[in-house]
């Protein structure tokens, strides 16, 4: 790779900052989004008023049991409801965030620079595909070196004519069984990586041998196991393939933290949604890995993606991690030193431009 005004440095909304002034820092959140496509109409028709129901403290239990089926439970678009919700981990004295909404489900370089200048977070933000359902209909057709080269030209030139750049390469969404469309957009993101130095974040399938195909085929490619983050493993919890995973020095995201609701319960065959954690289970599984020795590769978010998330609509937010969590850690016995780890060191090094 070659060496470029980005090497050593951090690329952010609003340009690039030195890396020790990230601070502490969400690697997965999303600010805005729009998960909307993902809707599928219930069968039954008393079912169908749910579909477009507003969300409210009264609809919420009624909105959580029927994920995938209320449209705008999935439109996280108000950006003056963005600029609020930040607030709240601010306050707690976070100061950086990944913004992981890539390409078609409604990145908005422009709006994250504003919520940037307005509210001093420093904002990363995303590029590359998420999951098959938000592709652009040409993707199976597409040449491998034309989505590099957009990938590229996100983070070096900016989206569209926005002049607002990418700093990270995701999430890349992907489902399994992987296909072969699947397979060239990987291959895609791992020569733009390698072009530009960059880190990647995968949202992998919802089955544990999803994350390790994924990497063999990043590294395949020319990916760098140091340069990858694995994401939603609290999603996947099994610890044969966290230990794989870490094994290969790529780094490791719960990011689901404050996530402790199971009742909904999926469409179709999903079975993900039967074993989500909650924090507690989340912290067991960090304790155990830090002291196995991989301290120095977890990083923790929320992934707030959905109205109910946020605070506004009683979910916990963007300052749950730091209200909440670190406290816990602590009372279980994890030392200062790990919790920096997880929270500013090991987002330092991971966003670091090579
Ligand atoms: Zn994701």
């Amino acid at each position: 790779m070659a060496t470029s005004e980005r090497s050593g440095k951090i690329q952010t909304v609003v340009g690039l900052i030195e890396p020790e002034a990230l601070g502490i820092t969400l690697t997965h959140e999303h600010m805005l989004i729009d998960l909307s496509y993902f809707n599928h109409i219930p069968d039954e028709a008393s079912e169908r008023a749910w579909l477009d129901a507003p969300v409210t403290m009264e609809n919420r239990n009624g909105i959580i049991k029927r994920t995938h089926f209320n449209k705008p439970d999935y439109q996280m678009v108000d950006e003056r409801e963005a600029f609020k919700e930040v607030a709240a981990f601010r306050n707690a004295g976070g100061t950086s965030m990944v913004d992981a909404t890539s390409n078609g489900i409604g990145r908005d370089p422009l709006a994250l620079a504003r919520i940037s200048r307005a509210s001093g977070l420093n904002i990363v933000m995303g590029s590359s595909f998420y999951v098959p359902a938000s592709w652009p209909t040409d993707m199976a057709t597409r040449a491998e070196d034309s989505i590099t080269k957009e990938i590229v030209r996100d983070i070096t030139v900016g989206v569209g004519d926005t002049g607002v750049r990418s700093g990270l390469i995701g999430e890349i969404g992907n489902y399994w069984p992987m296909t072969d469309t699947q397979q060239k957009v990987l291959r895609a993101s791992a020569r733009a990586q390698v072009e530009t130095g960059a880190a990647i974040l995968i949202h992998p399938g919802m089955v544990p041998q999803s994350p390790m195909e994924i990497l063999d085929v990043l590294t395949r490619a020319g990916a760098k196991h140091d340069r990858i983050i694995m994401g939603h493993m609290d999603l996947l919890g099994d610890g044969e393939m966290f230990r794989d995973v870490l094994k290969t020095g790529s780094y490791f995201e719960m990011d689901i933290f404050g996530y402790e609701d199971s009742s909904w319960l999926g469409p179709g065959k999903q079975k993900s949604s039967t074993r989500w954690m909650t924090d507690a289970e989340r912290m067991d599984w960090l304790e155990m890995l830090v002291g196995e020795g991989f301290g120095k590769q977890i990083v923790i978010a929320h992934d707030e993606c959905l109205k109910i998330h946020r605070t506004q609509y009683g979910g916990k937010g963007y300052g749950h991690i730091l209200e909440s969590i670190v406290p816990r850690m602590r009372k279980r016995g994890f030392t200062e030193e790990h919790i920096n780890d997880i929270l500013v060191e090991n987002p330092k090094r991971i966003l670091t431009f090579e």
